[in-house]
């Protein structure tokens, strides 16, 4: 059932690179107090030394101010820059980013490593698409995700990890949607927020990114030639210069709170800026970003890395918040700054703050108070990283659609197709996300194990729609594996399995094989939301997302009904492009003379479908479960802060043990004419797994924030005059409970 798999993985730059690499590692969880206060890993010894800042009874800031005093003006200038590039290509025992120490001054060589879905040195777990983690909807799982991520970059040598990716799915096309949580800024901060602390909590630092609306990558001019090629071959919105035109009040309520809950409620020690435009200034040297929104406001206290070739401009970084640019420091690079700094271009004050920002981090996170970490891959548990990606696979898988088909009986089937060549290999994906498995599994020699002998099981690669059919006639059930291409540099031409990027034809596939035998079932292994025009000829429908490693046990699970299917959409499928808020404006999208203008402002995802009025193929929060669930008895009782608490009862009323997640939505009054509001809006959530009859009273609260706008002429957030109403639901089209609440002004 293991497989071990060996491929190429693409880089930034779009070569490859080798280079010789190093080991250390292991900060902590932001703590007030030095040391490592909420870092589960060992402290054995410091690497610091004896110099008066290894003194850990003072404070960060204290201690980085010592170190600082120490410090020469070059080695000031060299600590603001990476140094030698050994990983960008993801080979064993190289680093995505390697920053120098100051051996003198004992201040140790930092490493970085990529990334949202496991680590890209050598071989890693490929975890499922962090999609597939938002589809989850259980911050709880999000956390040990996060811990086994850093856990394996840890004992690959790193200090810091890049990700998680809190970027909100504007536009499905974007072609890293699946390296995000979603278009609902509620659902993406949970998840967020957990997969941060789950990391930090093993003594590595994690780096939130890309500060900010960095929301598509741009396609390509000639989409006859292929598939586009993995990044930056994309000429028209291209992330690398597009320009995010959006109004104060759709950053602030979309776009910028999964990151404002990674800095409050997580203390993120880092955070990634873009390589967009944001309002005509480059995300990395935005003042109001960077230092206004991140520090003022939110109260960061770590340090802003730029994202490889970001940073463009010395003066404007510098002045404008960035504190590190990883390898080849084009900006950063002692090269640019010293002759800046000499001249008094670049003043002393600034750059102590700079660096400071850094070195604040490193002791606040621990990073000089314990021993470096040896590469030692020994470590890692391979098989329990793999076990957890098989459970957040199971949470994620979503039953879109069934007609009563599933979970199939195995008993009852004496043949079987499983068609795809989905079904038969590992989802890889390339860019920084790309990662190469120890070892995986797939539905295809899963289900094939679990049904032969009784079962005839046959296999068909898919290539050849009608050969594909003629099986299907011949069997019990077709099982069809589809998957899209998304993938870090070009977004998607279109959203359907037959575009010009993607391999074939699998809208054909799909649809020759359903009119072949209506008891055929669709397994998506998609990163985003694509049309699904086939679907009413079909017995079921499940999207997998980009499953990870444990694939084909997680799939089979869910088929065959020893686990509930526990996912719900964290994106609305769209019936048809055209009912994208972006369609038909290239103005909004992607963009002209890379400026990309976000019209919709708040309506963004099912806000959008809501205030429109139309109808998706599957809304946001939808997804079903093999039992039933009755929602009752819903009570609302304002709280002194001005939040809300809620409760209600939930009850499995279905003749199976099943998962279900009760959505709270809120529908907040316009404020006036043009202070107008979404229909409503995902304010909390919760996941139960009950059994048959089992009953159980869920308890939910709102924060202030929850009924609040952000007032653009005040520049501040401000309570929406009026009552709101709390809607609670299976899904944003499926709302069971009403109440009236926190009627103000
Ligand atoms: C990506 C980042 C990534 C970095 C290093 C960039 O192209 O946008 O997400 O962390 O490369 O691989």
């Amino acid at each position: 059932m293991l497989r071990r798999h060996h491929s190429l993985v693409l880089t930034v730059f779009g070569t490859l690179m080798l280079g010789a690499c190093g080991n250390s590692s292991l900060p902590a969880e932001r703590v007030s107090a030095p040391g490592n206060g909420g870092n589960d890993a060992p402290v054995t010894e410091d690497r610091c030394g004896e110099h008066p800042w290894c003194d850990t009874s003072l404070s960060p800031a204290e201690r980085s101010a010592l170190v600082i005093d120490a410090m020469t003006t070059d080695e000031k200038i060299a600590f603001l820059a990476g140094d030698n590039l050994t990983g960008i290509a993801g080979f064993e025992g190289t680093h995505t980013g390697t920053s120098n120490g100051i051996e003198r001054l004992g201040i140790p060589t930092v490493y970085y490593s990529d990334g949202p879905m496991g680590v890209r040195s050598g071989q890693g777990t490929a975890f499922p698409a962090p999609i597939a983690l938002a589809a989850t909807w259980d911050p709880d799982i999000a956390q040990r995700y996060g811990a086994a991520v850093a856990t394996e970059a840890k004992f690959k040598g790193n200090d810091i990890v890049f990700a998680p990716t809190v970027n909100i799915m504007r536009v499905p096309h974007h072609g890293r949607t699946f390296e995000g949580y979603g278009e609902d800024p509620e659902l993406a901060a949970r998840i967020g927020v957990g997969w941060i602390r789950g990391a930090q909590r093993t003594g590595l630092i994690a780096s939130v990114k890309h500060y900010v609306a960095n929301n598509q990558e741009g396609i390509g001019l000639n989409p006859a030639i292929g598939p586009q090629l993995p990044l930056g071959v994309s000429v028209i919105g291209n992330r690398l210069f597009v320009d995010a035109v959006i109004d104060d009040r759709t950053l602030r309520e979309i776009y910028l709170p999964a990151f404002e809950a990674a800095v409050t409620e997580a203390n993120v020690g880092v955070v990634m800026c873009g390589y967009n435009r944001v309002n005509g200034e480059w995300a990395c040297e935005s003042e109001t970003l960077l230092e206004t929104i991140l520090r003022d406001d939110w109260g960061f206290d770590g340090y802003v890395v730029a994202d490889y070739l970001a940073a463009h401009n010395p003066i404007n970084n510098f002045y404008g918040g960035l504190d590190f640019e990883p390898w080849p420091g084009l900006s950063y690079g002692p090269l640019q700054l010293t002759p800046l700094v000499a001249a008094g271009v670049l003043d002393t004050e600034t750059l102590d703050r700079r660096v400071g920002n850094i070195l604040r981090s490193y002791f606040a996170y621990g990073l000089l108070d314990r021993p470096a970490y040896p590469a030692d891959e020994a470590q890692i548990d391979k098989q329990a990283h793999a076990d957890l990606a098989g459970e957040v696979e199971r949470g994620a898988i979503t039953l879109l659609q069934n007609n009563g088909l599933l979970p199939l009986d195995a008993r009852e089937l004496s043949s079987v197709a499983i068609i795809g060549e989905p079904a038969d290999n590992f989802q890889a994906r390339a860019g920084s996300a790309g990662i190469s498995p120890f070892f995986f599994n797939t539905p295809r020699e899963v289900i094939t194990a679990r049904l032969e002998p009784e079962t005839t099981v046959h296999y068909d690669d898919g290539s050849d729609p009608a050969s594909a059919a003629e099986l299907a006639a011949t069997v019990d059930v077709a099982l069809v594996f589809v998957a899209d291409r998304s993938v870090e540099g070009a977004d998607r031409l279109c959203i359907r399995l037959n575009c010009v990027d993607e391999p074939g034809d699998q809208d054909a596939l799909i649809a020759a094989v359903a009119a072949a035998n209506p008891r055929s079932v669709v397994v998506l292994e998609t990163g985003a939301p694509v049309l699904t025009p086939w679907r009413n000829a079909l017995a079921a429908l499940v999207q997998a997302w980009i499953p990870g490693v444990d694939a084909g046990r997680a799939i089979d699970a869910v088929l065959f009904g020893d686990a509930d299917p526990g996912g719900r959409l964290p994106v609305t499928f769209p019936e048809s492009e055209a009912d994208l808020p972006t369609a038909g404006d290239p103005t909004r999208y992607p963009g002209v003379a890379e400026r990309a203008v976000y019209a919709e402002g708040l309506e963004v995802g099912y806000r959008w479908f809501d205030a429109r009025g139309l109808e998706p193929a599957f809304p946001f929060g939808h997804g079903l479960s093999y039992t039933e669930f009755d929602y009752a008895d819903l009570t609302v009782g304002a709280r002194d802060d001005g939040g809300l608490d809620i409760a209600f009862q939930v009850l499995n009323t279905g003749t199976r043990a099943g998962v279900t997640v009760p959505q709270v939505y809120l529908s907040l009054p316009d404020v006036s004419d043009t202070v107008r509001q979404p229909p409503q809006a995902l304010k909390a959530f919760d996941k139960l797994s009950l059994k048959v009859g089992e009953q159980r009273r869920v308890e939910l609260s709102l924060p202030p924030r929850a009924f609040e706008y952000w007032d653009t002429q005040a520049g501040q957030w401000a309570r929406v005059p009026g009552c709101a109403t709390v809607r609670v639901g299976r899904s944003s089209r499926d709302i069971v409970l009403t109440a009236p609440a926190a009627c103000s002004g």
